[in-house]
């Protein structure tokens, strides 16, 4: 038995599952009812999911911290090359310069198990599929009812176990967000790609959106006549700071984590997913930087595409590194052998367990073969507008074939109408090479990897686009991006008649059969593999005798831990706090660490108050480093200390942490913050945002 040698990969707790004595022993000096008392207030009041992030309330009104990585893509749109945002940063004189974003808030208000409704009927069912979509059908019915009963509130199931357990949460859900506050770029984003994703870190990565309500305090669209919103619970403050090995603990919407996988899984992660989506993601980030080089116009529009696509790549870096140092795969390769060859439980036999490992395994198997091609069919494809487009012709006109619809004139037109609004969408183009090369890649890795695979059947004739046909496509009208923009807007019809004659087209729909077959095998493996994990993971927790937690899935969790040093590397140690020195010793040394004359000056402060300072230290504290169990969606999450009050905004993970999605270890995992203390630091001397300071309460 593997149980005793057991050591939890996971602390990021539902609420439901809060050990609130372990927590108290670990350090809290709050009571559960502080964490969360449904009907009355606590913690969960102040904290928002935004727009993916975690966010939380610190004005009563409706003033929500997040980071600055989190509104990047928002702060670029709204950038021009006169008034830039991004690059200066900026504050709201007052709400009425306040901007819009697209970040909609939830905050969640009860939840509860509905496991066996959702499941109802599940055992009668005789395959996957119909398993499947019965238990679609059950949560579409609950919500029907629960949207029924609570209309003003967001209700949603969320699967915590896949196929096992289901928890449905009601939020209020807030769609008017605005900007309030950004720091500059070389602030907020200090040190860029080459310090993201690793510890020591020096940047100020926050930044201020406020939440808005209707005049009649329920959730509304954006109008100008719209009312800050009165959160129940906004966080308190404590500009004390922090000291190594104090409690600390963070609660937000964690995205997403893989903990409870077989071997397998891990494997296909290792050999094909991370390699060959990191790969195609640096290519793709090249292209946009060399064509936008020089171009500020074209760069910001870039921008939040470059910085979500370096984050991931740089990410998948760190995870290919972190499987290649750890026994991570191994170690649940060996679970998935004990499994199947030693699982003894009660009266269970253990030949079940070893026909489930065995066809996961096998699966994982198809999944490894197919993988590759399968990425370029279906997910690079996104990257291809033309891909898009011509897919879209395609569809469309196939409905336009149909009889029915040949006859039926107010129909015809309203499909059309619908081919124009969608194609819309893909023109104008930012840049007509970046899709040329970005169509030819997709191409060339779709046919690749299935000419000769023998898991696909079929196949395309050709690996390689030739010379010849790369140079018609080149020429092809659907990267005119002006000339189809008219078209779409002018005389749709002429595209979906004659697009059949264009080479991009006809490639595309040369591929559709190797493409289907994909999916196929794809979507086939996927629904057998969502039938059997809920009995893999019910055969692992009995096999390795512990209580799972569920993975996270975007729903309210809380993590605690110390802050703590580490050691990365052979031979290296981290202290866990960063301080503003370090900001001056980076400064101008590399690209990522541009600091401008003006931004450095404000930074330079002369007789800082003491509250800005460490008390042990005098330095001014920039970043720190703890132990918590964190993942994407924890961007933004607070840093509360042992009484529940602000100390730091997390931001990041570090680069051996990276590996945190697929296993928690003491040893590597380690998540970044920025302490509270930097935040009011450059509030106050670099965005000269004192009103801000102010409607926060807070003196200095
Ligand atoms: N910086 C991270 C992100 O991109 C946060 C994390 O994953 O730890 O989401």
């Amino acid at each position: 038995m593997l149980g005793s040698a057991y050591t939890p990969e996971e602390g990021m707790f539902p609420l439901n599952y809060l050990n609130i004595t372990q927590l108290k022993n670990a350090g809290l000096q709050l009571d559960a009812e502080d964490i969360f008392n449904p009907g009355k207030i606590s913690l969960t009041d102040a904290l928002v999911n935004v727009g993916g992030c975690t966010g939380s309330f610190i004005s009563n009104e409706g003033l929500i911290i997040t980071n600055h990585h989190c509104v990047y893509g928002n702060v670029a749109r709204l950038s021009t090359e006169k008034d830039n945002y991004l690059e200066n940063g900026f504050v709201a004189s007052d709400k009425t310069q306040e901007l819009p974003v697209s970040m909609p808030c939830k905050i969640t208000q009860s939840y509860e198990d509905v496991s066996d409704r959702v499941l109802n009927g599940t055992s009668e069912t005789n395959t996957p599929s119909e398993r499947i979509s019965l238990i679609g059908k059950n949560i579409k019915s609950i919500l029907e009812e629960e949207r029924a009963k609570y209309p003003e509130l967001t209700i949603e199931i969320s699967e915590m176990f896949i196929g096992k357990s289901y928890t449905l949460f009601r939020y209020i859900f807030l769609k008017d967000v605005r900007l309030v506050m950004a720091p500059p770029l070389t602030v907020g984003q200090f040190g860029g790609d080459t310090d993201n994703w690793e510890w020591p870190r020096h940047n100020g990565d926050f930044s201020l959106v406020r939440a808005y309500v209707g005049k009649d305090g329920k959730p509304a669209p954006y109008s100008k006549d719209n009312v800050p919103y009165q959160p129940k619970k906004i966080l308190k403050i404590n500009p004390n700071g922090t000291q190594e090995n104090d409690f600390v603990f963070i609660m937000g919407y964690p995205g997403r984590t893989y903990r409870h996988e077989s071997g397998s899984y891990l494997k296909f992660q290792q050999e094909i997913q991370l390699p060959t989506i990191q790969s195609f993601y640096k290519q793709y980030i090249d292209w946009m930087k060399e064509l936008s080089d020089g171009n500020t116009a074209k760069r910001l529009k870039f921008a939040g595409t470059i910085q979500g696509m370096e984050n991931v790549e740089k990410n998948y870096r760190g995870k290919m590194q972190g499987l290649r140092r750890t026994d991570v795969v191994q170690a649940r390769q060996i679970q998935d052998a004990a499994l199947k060859n030693e699982y003894k439980i009660g009266t269970l036999s253990g030949k079940q367990a070893s026909k489930v490992v065995t066809r996961i395994q096998e699966l994982w198997e198809t999944r490894n073969q197919i993988g590759k091609a399968h990425f370029y069919s279906n997910i690079f494809t996104r990257q291809s507008r033309v891909i898009q487009l011509a897919e879209l012709c395609m569809y469309t006109n196939a409905l336009l074939q149909d009889k029915a619809i040949k006859n039926n004139q107010p129909l015809k037109d309203s499909i059309i109408n619908d081919f124009q609004n969608k194609a819309s969408r893909f023109y104008p183009f930012v840049d007509e090479e970046l899709e040329k090369r970005a169509f030819i890649a997709v191409i060339n890795g779709i046919q690749q990897f299935s000419a000769a695979n023998p898991g696909i059947n079929n196949k395309p004739s050709s690996q390689v686009l030739d010379v010849k046909t790369v140079a018609s496509i080149r020429k092809s009208v659907v990267f005119d991006s002006e000339k189809m923009s008219d078209l779409i807007a002018k005389k749709p019809t002429k595209i979906l008649s004659t697009i059949n004659k264009d080479i991009v087209y006809k490639i595309v729909s040369d591929l559709s059969a190797t493409r289907s077959n994909i999916s196929e095998i794809w979507r086939a493996t996927e629904l057998e593999l969502a039938a059997l994990m809920p009995q893999y993971i019910g055969y692992r927790e009995d096999y390795l005798q512990s209580q799972f937690i569920p993975d996270a899935n975007s729903t309210l969790r809380l993590t605690y831990g110390y802050i703590k040093s580490y050691k990365p590397n052979d031979g290296e140690i981290h202290y866990p706090f960063t301080s503003l020195e370090g900001v001056f010793e980076k400064a101008n040394t590399l690209p990522d660490y541009r600091l401008p004359k003006q931004v450095q000056d404000k930074l330079s402060q002369q007789n800082v108050p003491a509250v800005f300072k460490d008390p042990k230290t005098g330095k001014i504290v920039v970043g720190i480093l703890y132990n918590m169990d964190t993942t994407g969606g924890n961007s933004g999450s607070p840093v509360l200390n042992s009484r529940g009050e602000l100390i730091g905004l997390n931001f990041d993970r570090s680069f051996t942490a990276t590996i945190n999605d697929y296993a928690w270890n003491e040893d590597y995992s380690r998540s970044i913050g920025c302490d509270i203390r930097y935040v009011l630091y450059v509030l106050k001397y670099v965005s000269e945002a004192d009103k801000i300071i102010d409607e926060m309460g807070i003196k200095l």
